[in-house]
């Protein structure tokens, strides 16, 4: 299998030259598909694409060995995948849902979804819907019941500016699912002045992270006037769950509702957040960020 594995990865560039963008994903997924009945079998099952394999294949960096076969999840992605399933009516209500840096595994799943309106929106990936910027959001107030965010405020300079579109764009009462890589610590680290990748790999984990969030990310979207409620996968999945979908556990989902009308008059604070709001609603800044 393995020889097979790393004769893709090798071809793989030359056909990325040939390709045009917009399909490299769907290449790659037929390519995968073509070949994964290698490591079919038993002892892994995975819940987006329903594959049963005998093993994982390696993914990013550092090769770990979290890839479906079948379908290019990765631990994290199933696990999301999983969570919605459990704790969200995205799979059953009638939703409008914008989908920020797509996963292609999720992305395919949630657009063939009859029950919603799907929009997937990034500002690199070819096979994104809509093209766009993560702190100007192209899109009317109150326009979606879900957004979907996951590890990529990380990535975003104005990260305040990004929670605050999010939120603008959801309506009162909708919900948004966000993730980002958390440290060991209190607080989050960022220094603007790290600049290059490798200062950047150093300092923050990833060569195109720009701070590295530490337990205080719940504040942080909480002064962005998200509701907050910190969910751990492991506490969401049972172990034969987390086992037989090799699911990520020990991450947070952040999970983020915009206030009803109701609770935006019951709560103290609105008057800071509505300023706020409108504040950074008038900021006219052109930098595109992500
Ligand atoms: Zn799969």
């Amino acid at each position: 299998m393995w020889t097979v594995y790393n004769w893709l990865n090798k071809v793989w560039p030359w056909f990325k030259r040939v390709i045009p963008p917009k399909y490299h994903e769907s290449a790659r997924a037929l390519a995968r598909h073509l070949v994964s009945f290698l490591s079919a079998g038993s002892g892994f099952e995975c819940p987006i694409c329903k594959g049963r394999f005998r093993e994982l294949w390696p993914w990013g960096r550092t090769n770990e060995l979290v890839q479906c076969p079948g379908c290019a999840s990765q631990d994290r992605e199933r696990a999301i995948y999983l969570f919605m399933k459990k704790r969200t009516n995205i799979f059953n209500d009638n939703l409008k849902v914008l989908h920020l840096a797509p996963e292609w595994s999720l992305s395919l799943v949630l657009k063939n979804l009859p029950n919603l309106d799907y929009v997937s929106a990034d500002l690199a990936k070819p096979f994104a819907m809509e093209k766009i910027d993560i702190t100007r959001i192209p899109h009317p107030d109150s326009s979606f019941h879900a957004v979907i965010c996951c590890h990529v405020l990380e990535h975003i300079p104005d990260d305040r500016k990004a929670m605050s579109e999010m939120l603008r764009v959801l309506r009162p009462g909708g919900w948004a699912l966000i993730t980002v890589p958390v440290r060991d610590a209190d607080t989050t680290y960022e220094d603007p002045t790290i600049t290059s990748r490798q200062g950047k790999l150093k300092a923050f984990g990833e060569g195109s992270h720009v701070r590295w969030y530490g337990r205080d990310f719940k504040e942080h979207l909480a002064a962005s006037c998200f509701l907050v409620d910190v969910v751990r996968f492991g506490e969401v999945f049972t172990e034969h769950e987390a086992r037989i979908h090799a699911l990520i556990t020990r991450d947070d989902m952040y999970v983020c509702s915009k206030k009803t009308e109701d609770q935006e008059s019951q709560q103290n604070e609105s008057t800071d957040c509505t300023n706020r709001k409108t504040e950074d609603l008038s900021t006219d800044d052109t930098d595109s960020h992500r």
